[in-house]
């Protein structure tokens, strides 16, 4: 919970504010640019919410942030923020909210499938909710749980105990208990439409998930630059072999998809065409 005393001097006066707990992970910055940017080290406040839409946007935010390092001086009923996620992205895919600090803050998402169409599968995992693990069961539960990276296993066993779901990891990342690890860093087709793309570099056995040649689930391999205006990677997060990490670049660049949805930094979306621009710009980057 947010502390009035621990706000940080560089917030604007006014209802919200960030506090010095927040360890930098830039969920706030994407889910309410309008709201918070960055100072330093931290995020902060750096416009107050002026209409009902920036308000609620920043209300998913303070819901969403892994540290409970948003606060407001004012009276608010966050159960419509919490009843947001799952938060539709697009199509059958969501947000889960709800970031783990355990993750360093990473986005998950899951895809709404039928049960016929194979049902649901979750991407990297939220920190534990009651109200989250209710809506996600309403909305199907999840049959597969796939890790991008070991970084963002968090809560991983228990979303799987509670979903009984399979949780599927690259076998270089996979940690104790996880019930398929896959090899090598050919493409892997889980099922029609749904193919995992090892992507080693960030860390040895990073992976990538793309469902139906529009949705990347990119983990932490590659995501959008807000300063830099494109698609990159995090040079300075690279714990393995950034050579490794640009030619899994130059693999996944093979691959059609118009989304990126990362664990950290910022989503895109493009037309297929852009995309590929833009990977080729990222890779030329590297
Ligand atoms: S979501 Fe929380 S921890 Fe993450 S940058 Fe914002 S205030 Fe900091």
């Amino acid at each position: 919970m947010a502390s009035r005393e621990r706000a940080l001097d560089s917030n604007v006066p006014g209802d919200f504010f960030v506090d010095s707990s927040c360890i930098d992970c830039d969920t706030c910055r994407w889910l309410a640019p309008t709201t918070f940017d960055r100072a330093g080290e931290h995020s902060r406040v750096h416009r107050q919410p002026d209409d009902d839409a920036e308000r609620f946007a920043a209300e998913l935010a303070l819901v969403a942030c892994p540290t409970g390092s948003i606060g407001v001086r004012e009276r608010h009923d966050l159960e419509a923020a919490s009843a947001a996620f799952p938060l539709v992205v697009e199509d059958e895919v969501h947000h889960l909210g709800f970031h783990d600090e355990a993750s360093f803050g990473a986005a998950s998402y899951l895809i709404v499938r039928s049960a016929s169409g194979g049902g649901n599968v979750m991407v990297d995992v939220p920190r534990w909710n009651d109200g989250l693990a209710r809506r996600i069961v309403e909305l199907g539960g999840a049959r597969r749980l796939f890790l991008t990276h070991v970084d963002d296993v968090g809560a991983s066993a228990r979303w799987a105990k509670f979903l009984g779901a399979e949780r599927v990891m690259h076998e270089r990342d996979a940690v104790a208990g996880v019930e398929r690890e896959l090899e090598g860093v050919e493409p892997i087709e889980l099922e029609p439409e749904l193919v995992v793309v090892p992507t080693p570099g960030h860390t040895a056995g990073s992976a990538c998930l793309l469902w139906r040649s529009k949705f990347l689930f990119s983990g932490d391999h590659v995501a959008f630059s807000r300063s830099r205006g494109h698609v990159y990677a995090f040079r300075d997060a690279c714990w393995f072999d950034w050579r490794v990490q640009l030619e899994s670049m130059k693999r996944l660049a093979r691959f059609d998809f118009e989304w990126i949805l990362p664990g950290h930094g910022t989503r895109c979306r493009f037309t297929r065409d852009e995309m590929k621009e833009q990977m080729r710009r990222c890779i030329e980057w590297m």
